[in-house]
Formats: C-alpha cells, structure tokens, sequence
C-alpha cells in the first residue's frame, strides 16, 4: 500500500486522462498533487492489456489527429502514432469495397472500386457537408440548431441507403450510438476531424497515452486506492485513510462520480469488443472495416495489426470487432457469424483472446447537446472528466486542463 500524504494542495480523484490532465496542470503551477485511482493502473477507460503477445485496447477506439488537446498535451511523437488509412473498407453482400478519403476529397469518394454506396447527390453533399464543418472555428459547430444526427443526415437530403451503409456503421461506431440519436453538433465536430486528419493509435497501443501521461507525474499518482467518500474537502479512502486538501478534483466518469459528489444522472453508452487472434490476416488493409448492412452488431472492425505490427507477436494477426451498443450474450458467437459472412470459414480457425464488455462507455449526448457544463460544484469541489465537455479523449483531456487552471486560479 503507497503512503499518502495527510495533506495537499489538491486531490484528483481518478487518473484517466481528465484526472491526468488535471493533475498536469497543477503540478506545472508547483501545486502540491496527489492522484488517487482506484484501478491497479492509469488510464480509466483507455488502457491495453497484453494478452499471450497481442496488445488488446480495451474497447476499439482511435485518436483524432487533429484533436487540438493532442497537439498542446501530448508528446505525439514519442506515441509514435500509427495512422489508419484514410477511407473505409465497406463489406456488403459478400464483397468488399474500397473507398478513398471521404473526408478530405468528396470527389474521389467510392469512385476507386465504382463501390454501389451512395448516390451522385450523396457524394455532393458530402462535399457540401466537409466545406461546412471545416469552415470557420469548430465551436461554432456547437451552437446552432440541433437535432439527432439521423434526422439532421435526412434533412441535408442525404439517401437511406448512405446513411445506413456508411455513416451508421462510421459515426454509430465512433460514437458508441447505432441508433444516431446523438446531437448533430457532435457529428459535425467529428466530421470536421476526421476531415482535418487521421485516425491513429499509438505504436504500442491506446494505453502508452495516459501512461505517458503519468510518467510525468513521478510518485503522485496512487494506485488501488479507491475513494470513498468526500467529508468537506477532506478525501476518504475505502480503507479509512484521510488527506486534507484546499481543493478536491473528481475526475471518475460520471456513474462514479455520483457516487461522491450530486451531478444529474445521464444515460450511458454501452460497448462491446472482441479480440481474434488470426495466423493469417483476412485483408492487408489498414482501413476501417465497415459493416455496409448498418446493422450489426459489429459495426465495425479492424485489423490491428496491419496499423501497428507491436498489436501482434510476429507471424500473428490481431482483428478486433467492434459491437457498439452490445455487451450482452454472446458476443464471441455473434462477431465470428458475422465476420463469417464477411470473410468466409477462415474465420473459424481464429482463436478468440478476449472480449470486452464495457457497461459505462462515454455518456449519451442528445440535442440539445451543451458541452462545457459546470465544474466548480463549490467549496473547494471541482469535477472533470468526458461527460463535462464532449465524450472523446479530446474532452477528456480539455476537461481536465480547464478544471487545472480553474482551481490553480482559485487558489493563488
Ligand atoms: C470502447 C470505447 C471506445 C471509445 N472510442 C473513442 C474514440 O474512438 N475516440 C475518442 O476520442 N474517444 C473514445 N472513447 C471515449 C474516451 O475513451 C473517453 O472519453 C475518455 O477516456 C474519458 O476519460 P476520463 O478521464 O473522463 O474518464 P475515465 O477514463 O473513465 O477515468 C476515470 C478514472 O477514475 C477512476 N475512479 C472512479 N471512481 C474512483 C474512486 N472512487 N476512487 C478513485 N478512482 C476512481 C477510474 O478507475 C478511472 O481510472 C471510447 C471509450 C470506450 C470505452
């Protein structure tokens, strides 16, 4: 068990990237920090397991390149960020289709394989739909009406067929969301990145980012040491420990931080993943793979690998599917019968590693969506994490510089 000081300038409760960010920010003001995470590691909802060799993210998730927090925290360059290929790999009736960068050249898109998705207009608006998000300054893109993004995609005239081939199987899978009922305004921003850059993971998986993170904290961070309860500004752990602070930062996800301090409940979204391990990959792609169907349950998948060669031991191949929204049954059963009809019995001698069924995902964001809601819950409280500002690792971490500077404002 780590010593805990009796007293700090501030606690940070919880070291995923908020916590983390948070606690960067107070320590770079020569703030005395502590970082209590109950977890035996850093990271929250973004850490890699090493299973027999493979690095399985906990859940399928990427970075944004042209997430701004990336460029302004983060040694991006140490992470040594393995992009995807711009585009997507579209399965649909037994077959594959290729399309080029939809984001950066609308043009081009799903002209390379003449792929039978989306209509001339589709195309065109998609072009007008990438002119719009990238235009001007991306907060903008958070104000305006709002509407679900399903609805929004149908009001800008866009085809059934498009939405169901390529943005439900693409955004429902980024955001965690099948159904597209999430704000419009979330869609745009990420419409707006992907455009602005490319999907990445690190080298040596999503966990070398917290932790990165946390190196920079030497001896603040404390690990297995859950919270308990808040007595004013004074922090309890679950085995009865104290620490006096100025400030406490509750930086848990949402359903955890209710359980210390009174924020509004919000419902959650749900994720489910699992790992294949393949002695022959099914593609040499390095694109997203999108179910053209829209129907699931995996959305989408990948083959890890193929983007970094560290996801897999040499001579293996790693795929993950993607079930957003799925965490319950059999999700073994249900990815292999699916990337069966993809990929044919092949997928049969893939030996499953591990899957992930991940119950608190990110919170829903319904319209009317408002990010950059209240922090200060006052004496000397703060909260940060995703469900303050948008539910991406680019929220994560603004919500967690903020909360920083909010609170070394507060007490200089
Ligand atoms: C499957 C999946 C896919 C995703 N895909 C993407 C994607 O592609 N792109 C993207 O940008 N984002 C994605 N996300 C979202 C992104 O991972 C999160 O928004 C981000 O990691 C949230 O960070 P956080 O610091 O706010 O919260 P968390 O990471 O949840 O960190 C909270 C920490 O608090 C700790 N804690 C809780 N209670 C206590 C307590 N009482 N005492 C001590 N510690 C406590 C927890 O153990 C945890 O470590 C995805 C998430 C998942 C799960």
């Amino acid at each position: 068990m780590s010593q805990l000081p009796a007293r700090v300038d501030v606690a940070v409760i919880g070291a995923g990237l908020a916590g983390l960010a948070a606690a960067r920010h107070l320590h770079g003001k020569s703030l005395n920090v502590v970082v209590l995470e109950a977890q035996d590691d850093v990271g929250g909802r973004i850490r890699t397991d090493i299973v027999e060799g493979f690095r399985l993210d906990h859940g399928f998730q990427t970075l944004l390149t042209s997430y701004p927090e990336l460029g302004r925290q983060i040694d991006t360059e140490a992470l040594d960020l393995q992009k995807f290929d711009p585009g997507a790999l579209v399965m649909m009736r037994g077959r594959s289709y290729e399309v080029s960068d939809p984001f950066r050249a609308p043009r081009t898109l799903f002209s390379t394989a003449r792929a039978p998705i989306g209509t001339i207009a589709d195309k065109a608006r998609i072009a007008l739909l990438r002119a719009r998000t990238l235009r001007g300054d991306p907060r903008e893109l958070l104000r305006g009406q709002d509407l679900p993004t399903v609805v929004a995609l149908r009001c800008a005239g866009f085809s059934q067929a498009i939405i169901d081939q390529f943005f439900r199987p693409l955004f429902g899978g980024i955001q965690l969301d099948p159904s597209l009922t999430t704000s419009r305004r979330m869609f745009d921003i990420i419409f707006r990145c992907l455009g602005a850059g490319d999907a990445a993971v690190p080298r040596l998986g999503m966990g070398a980012l917290p932790r990165q993170m946390a190196d920079r904290l030497p001896g603040l961070v404390h690990l297995n040491t859950k919270v308990a309860s808040l007595d004013g500004r004074t922090v309890v752990m679950s085995d009865g420990r104290r620490i006096e602070c100025r400030a406490v930062i509750v930086a848990s996800a949402l359903p955890a931080a209710r359980e210390l301090v009174a924020l509004p409940e919000r419902g959650s979204r749900r994720a489910g993943a699992v790992y294949f391990a393949a002695d022959k990959a099914p593609t040499d792609s390095r694109l997203v793979i999108l179910d053209g169907t829209g129907k699931g349950p995996v959305l989408n998948a990948a083959v890890m690998s193929n983007v970094s060669s560290t996801y897999a031991p040499a001579g293996k191949h790693l795929v993950v599917a993607a079930l957003p929204n799925v965490i319950e049954g059999d999700l073994e059963g249900l990815a292999r019968t699916q990337l069966r009809s993809w990929w044919g019995p092949q997928v049969d001698a893939w030996r499953h590693l591990r899957t992930y069924r991940i119950a608190h995902a990110g919170v829903e964001q319904r319209p009317p969506f408002h990010p950059k809601r209240n922090i200060a819950l006052g004496n000397g409280v703060f909260v940060c994490g995703d469900h303050r500002d948008t539910g991406s690792s680019q929220g994560a971490l603004f919500s967690g510089r903020r909360c920083g500077e909010l609170v070394a404002g507060a007490l200089a």
